[in-house]
């Protein structure tokens, strides 16, 4: 393996709750090897699991090498979850007998040139409260999951570009990372920081960097920050007024936005005809944006697109720290761009990254508004964040080309800010 040091998230803490929430949502990927290791731990229904319950489904591979993700339980569940939400291959064989897809699991691991950075799914809801052991703490076991999922050659990993064209070394990469992780440091709102980033964001859009490099390339970004810091006022009444209201034009791709940030993607059939019917009268009804919000997922209650829209406080200031805490994250374990995300270049990735900031307080007034409330709660942002967190950079239909169209029109229309704005009234 090529060497390669580990930069760990050093202002995250976590440690399992055993909720086993992750193991009710997400789909288990695993090897042929892993596969075989399953099938001759024996499991049967002594051991708890369901009669007639199939343990694994084949993926892919007829001709080649064959994969495989664990099967789910009617209700989602992953097939070795039991009733106490306790997964049963590491009840009796521990830890180590799990496939690597859930040890590996919240943590992501991603290329920076002579190192790998590792960031965190905030899906996983003791991620988002920030619960357990501080992660500088697990180095050990981050470098042992890190010397089995990391290919060899990951230090020989190209850099993803700035924007279309747009190419620039790795240590000029993590020039632009870190001022980015810069700007959204700091005790000010998020929404402001946000808009900061945004702003000399689409400075570095507009420029070329041929000739600005290392040392240059670093004064040049001081200078686009400061001169954002200065003209971005702090006044969230003062914003909104320069802004003005997100284009009504925009409003159709933001609902669809948040609509596939709102869907529950576990393993129910969705291939038949009347399960593909239901979603695409849901898009239909999100792209008009009017009456009940088609109810998607169980832990949203009724509610219609006009009721969101309204104004409902301001941010808690627990969730302002939790805001922070995931684009801190996500910026530098490099989780918004590149292999991590489609292959998409550094600013495009950004813009769809900012958008996770009203997405999630569209879902949070959606969970409040269901349960009869008309302002947030630090809980309802916290879930909201884990119910988007879930898609953004997993979901395929996230790279797709027109989901990529939205968030380039909504960038195009200048309405990234303003959804910022407008839904942190
Ligand atoms: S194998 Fe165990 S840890 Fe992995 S998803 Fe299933 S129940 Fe959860």
């Amino acid at each position: 393996m090529s060497r390669f040091g580990l930069e760990l998230p050093t202002i995250q803490n976590w440690s399992c709750h055993n909720c086993g929430g992750c193991c009710k949502q997400h789909g288990i990927y695993i090897t042929d090897e892993e596969h075989d290791r399953i099938e001759k731990q024996n499991w049967t229904e002594q051991d708890g699991i369901p009669a007639g319950q199939p343990l694994f489904v084949r993926m892919g591979g007829l001709i080649g090498k064959r994969w495989w993700r664990l099967a789910h339980q009617p209700d989602g569940s992953c097939a070795f979850l039991d009733e106490k939400g306790l997964c049963r291959i590491h009840g009796k064989f521990g830890e180590e007998a799990k496939p690597l897809a859930c040890r590996i699991y919240p943590y992501a691991f991603h290329p920076a040139g002579k190192k790998v950075v590792v960031s965190l799914r905030f899906s996983c809801p003791s991620v988002v409260k920030n619960l357990g052991r501080p992660v500088k703490q697990q180095s050990a076991d981050l470098k042992g999951i890190a010397r089995q999922i990391v290919p060899d050659n990951v230090t020989e990993l190209p850099p993803p570009m700035v924007s279309p064209g747009t190419n620039v070394t790795w240590p000029d990469l993590q020039r632009f990372v870190a001022a980015l992780d810069e700007t959204l440091a700091g005790e000010d709102p998020v929404v402001i920081k946000l808009l900061r980033a945004l702003a000399w964001m689409k400075l570095v859009e507009q420029s070329r960097f041929d000739k600005i490099e290392g040392g240059r390339l670093t004064e040049y970004l001081n200078l686009i920050c400061t001169a954002a810091e200065e003209d971005v006022p702090t006044d969230l009444t003062e914003l909104a007024d320069t802004l003005g209201e997100p284009s009504r034009i925009g409003g159709a791709p933001f609902r669809l936005l948040v609509g596939h940030y709102a869907r529950k993607d576990t393993y129910a059939d969705e291939t038949g005809l009347g399960e593909r019917w239901r979603l695409l009268r849901n898009v239909l009804r999100f792209t008009r944006g009017t009456g009940e919000i088609p109810l998607v997922q169980d832990c949203f209650g009724p509610a219609t697109f006009e009721s969101l829209q309204g104004p409902f406080g301001p941010i808690p200031q627990d969730a302002e720290e939790i805001f922070t805490r995931y684009f801190r994250v996500k910026v530098r374990g490099m989780h918004f761009c590149g292999r991590a995300y489609y292959g998409i270049p550094l600013i495009e990735g950004f813009y769809s990254l900012v958008l996770v900031y009203p997405a999630v307080l569209w879902l949070a007034r959606w969970l409040a508004t269901g349960d009869g409330r008309d302002s947030l709660t630090t809980d309802d942002i916290a879930q909201a964040l884990a119910i988007a967190d879930h898609h953004h950079g997993y979901s395929p239909a996230f790279g797709t080309w027109g989901f990529r169209r939205r968030v380039r029109t909504l960038a195009q229309l200048g309405d990234i800010p303003r959804l910022c704005v407008y839904y942190s009234r």
